[in-house]
């Protein structure tokens, strides 16, 4: 076992801070239930500490070219991807998710980020607008202290997610880990620090939302992105604009996956695979309610349950296994309160449904089938690998019923029908939708939620919008015009 025990629980100007005084978080590896690290949660002294660091640094760092500030993002992406095996082992520690999975899809898509705002930082300008003798320019300014609290199920990601666009529009960031998963967004901190970010620039807190919401509160943050649940976000959100800070929210989902008749089977079943088992149902994006067309059920159920033959279920470290525990005891717990409901509103167990025996939180891969829109598992976010497959006929029933919920993240649609495919999605209310495939997710792609499932957006150029603000200022080239 490789020591995952980090040098210290924060990291503060640069620099890993300790101060066992917080109280002490252990690091559960959900594959043996055992703790392999301790950290501690951040005491008020540090959160002061890391507030006025990166107070201190940020206007240098805003005040630096964008091409600058960029490279040594670039740079930090290239160090992730060189230590990515290290980097993943850390993550399936964290986490519990199979190497297979984090091997590609964790420091890697962090690496993507640092990657693709490193190489925007540069382009980062306002604009001209002539008005005909007077004019305006514009000026694209960093909002100054952004704080991101993650979530537990991509915590490598989802630091640099968040830090990636606010670095590279100038910002300065704190950001709060999940008290579940620790340890990778130090590593980020650390890569950053050796790949010359200024000190101060990103900083490391643990905690619980003890340390998470006076971070929230305090004047001097001047931004608040949360990945979270639906519940937090609606807390923090409103915490936040009772000081009118910025946000992004991103939140959870119960999103719609719509197979039609026409649609391949096959991949239709592997969208429905990687949208509910990928990472043991832990994504927010997951199509957990399936909507197949009534003819074609029998036959996709018959298809999902020979591919589910071939899940390989064991210790996340061994490459070979391609479904790993779930993060917590408390979400395996929640998980199978969700199927014992779902046996109980009278939905059809067609596969899996049980804990597995034995040490670690381990839960089989299940699948519901003759689910109805009222009953809990198709109402509320599991959070769990717990597919629930509803029938129906036609198209616009279809789209009544996928939108039928206060979530809207994402939304799918499998079919050989090219207009059929586009109308559908123009009218389902998702914020990322997908198009004979589920749950891709490029940095060149807008990703985040409408209705209650959030309010900015990740990745992409749109996310420049979501870390900047800008600066008009007329320019008037004669003399003032006044009434009087
Ligand atoms: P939670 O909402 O429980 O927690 C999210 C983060 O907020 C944690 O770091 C938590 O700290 C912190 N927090 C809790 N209360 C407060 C508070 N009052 N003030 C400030 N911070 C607070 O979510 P989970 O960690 O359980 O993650 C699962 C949820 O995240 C699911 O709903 C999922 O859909 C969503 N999610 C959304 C994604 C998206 O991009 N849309 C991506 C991934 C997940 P702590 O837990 O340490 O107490």
């Amino acid at each position: 076992m490789i020591d995952i025990q980090p040098e210290a629980s924060h990291y503060i100007n640069g620099a890993y801070v300790e101060d066992t005084s917080g109280t002490a978080i252990p690091v559960i590896y959900p594959a043996t239930g055992a703790a392999v690290a301790r950290v501690h949660a951040a005491t008020p002294a540090l959160i002061e500490q890391a507030i006025e660091a990166a107070r201190t640094a940020q206007p240098a760092w805003a005040a630096m070219s964008g091409t600058e500030r960029g490279r040594i993002l670039r740079r930090a992406a290239d160090i992730i991807r060189a230590r990515n095996h290290e980097l993943s082992v850390l993550e399936t520690y964290d986490t519990g998710k199979p190497m297979q999975e984090t091997l590609v899809a964790d420091a890697t898509s962090g690496a993507d980020a640092l990657e693709y705002f490193g190489g925007l930082a540069g382009s980062l300008t306002g604009e001209h607008i002539p008005l005909g003798g007077d004019w305006v320019y514009t000026i694209r300014e960093a909002l100054g202290l952004c704080v991101g609290i993650g979530a537990w199920n991509y915590p490598t990601q989802i630091a640099c997610w968040k830090a990636a666009p606010a670095l590279a529009c100038g910002n300065a960031m704190i950001f709060k880990p999940s008290e579940v998963t620790p340890l990778c967004a130090l590593k980020v901190a650390e890569i950053l620090t050796e790949a010359g970010l200024p000190d101060g620039i990103f900083q490391v807190l643990q905690g619980a939302g003890e340390v998470g919401a006076p971070l929230v509160t305090d004047p001097r943050v001047d931004k608040v992105s949360l990945t979270g649940s639906v519940p937090t976000g609606k807390k923090v959100y409103a915490a936040a604009a009772a000081q009118m800070k910025h946000v992004t929210m991103e939140l959870g989902g119960k999103s719609p996956m719509v197979v039609f008749e026409d649609a391949n089977i096959d991949d239709a079943v592997g969208g429905a695979i990687l949208g509910n088992f990928y990472s043991s149902g832990q994504v927010c994006s997951n199509g957990t309610r399936v909507f197949v067309h009534a003819s074609i059920k029998d036959a996709f159920l018959a298809r999902l349950k020979e591919r589910l033959g071939s899940v390989v279920i064991g210790d996340p470290l061994d490459e070979a296994v391609n479904f790993g525990p779930m993060v917590s005891e408390a979400q395996r717990a929640i998980t199978l309160d969700y199927v014992a409901q779902g046996k109980a509103g009278g939905a059809t167990l067609f596969h899996g449904g049980k804990a597995i025996e034995g040490q670690g939180f381990y839960i089989e891969p299940t699948v519901f089938s003759d689910v109805t829109d009222d009953m809990t598992i198709a109402r509320e976010e599991i959070f769990g690998p717990v597919m629930c497959v509803l029938s129906f006929e036609d198209e616009a029933e279809v789209i009544a019923r996928a939108n039928a919920t206060d979530y809207g993240l994402s939304a799918g649609v499998f079919t050989a029908d090219l207009t059929r495919a586009h109308r559908v999605i123009g009218q389902l209310q998702a914020g990322s939708c997908f198009i004979n495939t589920y749950n891709l997710a490029p940095v060149e792609a807008p990703f985040g939620g409408v209705k209650a499932s959030g309010v900015g957006r990740e990745n992409s150029k749109a996310a420049i919008e979501h870390y900047s603000q800008m600066k008009s200022v007329y320019v008037a080239m004669g003399p003032v015009d006044a009434p009087f």
